[in-house]
């Protein structure tokens, strides 16, 4: 094919892919500006073989030490992942070979019924049975019900500090103590709330990150709120020898060995995720977020003031409405021209307020939510 012909196909797909303008299902956006930008100009650079690249590596380094002090500590290990998935996977990884070589052989972890669904893969991936704790009325996962879990073969407990389909965080306070008192690993998942928690006015109520003593490892997303390109996770252990627990040797590359799940790597989402970083601060991004919940609020009021009530009152810009015949609502949003979704348990209209948002769209939205009801 012809250099124009191949363009005009590519412009032909990409008209049938939807803009994010009237997308509420989604916890993506578009990429900062600068992120496009960054990534673009290092497109061939492969952390993989980081010795190639060994300035695409010193972003990522510090980039580890930015985002480890965001979530209270300079001093952890990890590296550029490509997803929440992905830093999921490792977390459990890192535990199950520590405890494997301990010679346990059967193995459990504990997580909120809320978890993400990658959960679902760890257990057929890494072989461990994977058992869900109950929620309490806030929706938060119940402390009696994991430490009631916790048995002789129990690894790791999961904390989610802002679950995907509600955007509520557990109280990982508790859990740290609990997993203190019987010595187990203590997987926070952030892949949502960490680029959004440290940026609340009231983010002194939910303690989350490495500032309690009993977490181990955190993970948190750059493509979600980070404004970052994707693929970009970012998975941090308190500990360097977690790492070692996941490193196989590398013989024909540059360097010895490698942690990560994937070879080839992306640096682009790295130089993407540091160049956001460094241009937009802490400032930024909590500019980012304060404009996210405000709109979240006027979203909420909006819908209460037609009698509409939220699941829970929104904790971060996840916002659940409780709608009875909720996936018909769905259908007729869609014909609409509204993306939104449906929580599973209970049953929910879901609504994430991404950067993308603006307040005219919430208006419009509200009053198609009105005429659809
Ligand atoms: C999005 C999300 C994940 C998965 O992240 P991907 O980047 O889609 O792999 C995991 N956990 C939570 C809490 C999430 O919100």
């Amino acid at each position: 094919m012809s250099r124009d012909a191949v363009e005009s196909l590519l412009v032909e797909k990409k008209h049938k892919d939807l803009s994010y303008k009237r997308v509420l299902s989604s916890m993506c956006t578009y990429p900062h500006e600068i992120a496009a930008y960054a990534h673009n100009m290092f497109l061939e650079s492969n952390l993989g073989d980081s010795g190639l690249f060994p300035g695409t590596k010193e972003m990522e380094t510090e980039l580890i030490r930015m985002i480890g002090a965001l979530l209270g500590r300079e001093n952890v290990y990890g590296y550029l992942s490509t997803g929440g998935t992905e830093s999921n996977i490792q977390a459990i990884r890192a535990i199950r070979n520590r405890r494997k070589r301990a010679g346990l052989r059967e193995m459990n972890i504990i997580v909120p019924e809320t978890a993400h669904f990658s959960f679902d893969k760890i257990a057929d991936i890494l072989c461990v049975d994977v058992k869900k704790a109950t929620l309490d009325d806030a929706l938060r996962v119940d402390v009696n019900s994991v430490e009631e879990l916790i048995d002789a073969n129990t690894i790791c407990v999961v904390g989610i500090a802002g679950t995907t389909e509600f955007g509520q965080i557990d109280p990982i306070k508790e859990l740290s103590a609990i997993t203190q008192e019987n010595d187990l690993f203590l997987h926070v998942d952030a892949a949502f709330g960490g680029f959004v928690i440290p940026f609340l006015a009231e983010k002194d109520r939910y303690q989350f990150d490495f500032t309690l003593d009993g977490v181990s490892c955190v993970s948190v997303d750059p493509h979600k709120m980070g404004m970052s390109t994707i693929p970009t996770g970012c998975i941090l252990f308190r500990e360097n020898s977690y790492l070692d627990e996941l490193e196989v040797s590398t013989p024909y590359l540059t360097t010895h060995g490698q942690s990560s799940l994937t070879g080839t790597r992306s640096g682009a989402s790295t130089a993407a995720t540091f160049a956001v970083f460094k241009y937009l601060g802490q400032e930024g991004l909590r500019a980012i977020v304060t404009e996210c919940m405000r709109l979240t609020r006027l979203l909420v009021q909006g819908a209460k003031a037609k009698g509409i009530r939220p699941e829970i009152e929104p904790v971060m810009n996840v916002v659940t409405l409780s709608i009875d015949e909720v996936d018909r609502a769905a259908v007729a949003l869609k014909a609409k021209g509204w993306e939104v979704s449906t929580t599973r348990k209970p049953k929910a209209l879901r609504l994430v307020i991404m950067p993308h948002v603006t307040e005219e769209t919430v208006k419009l939205f509200l009053e198609d939510l009105v005429d659809v009801i």
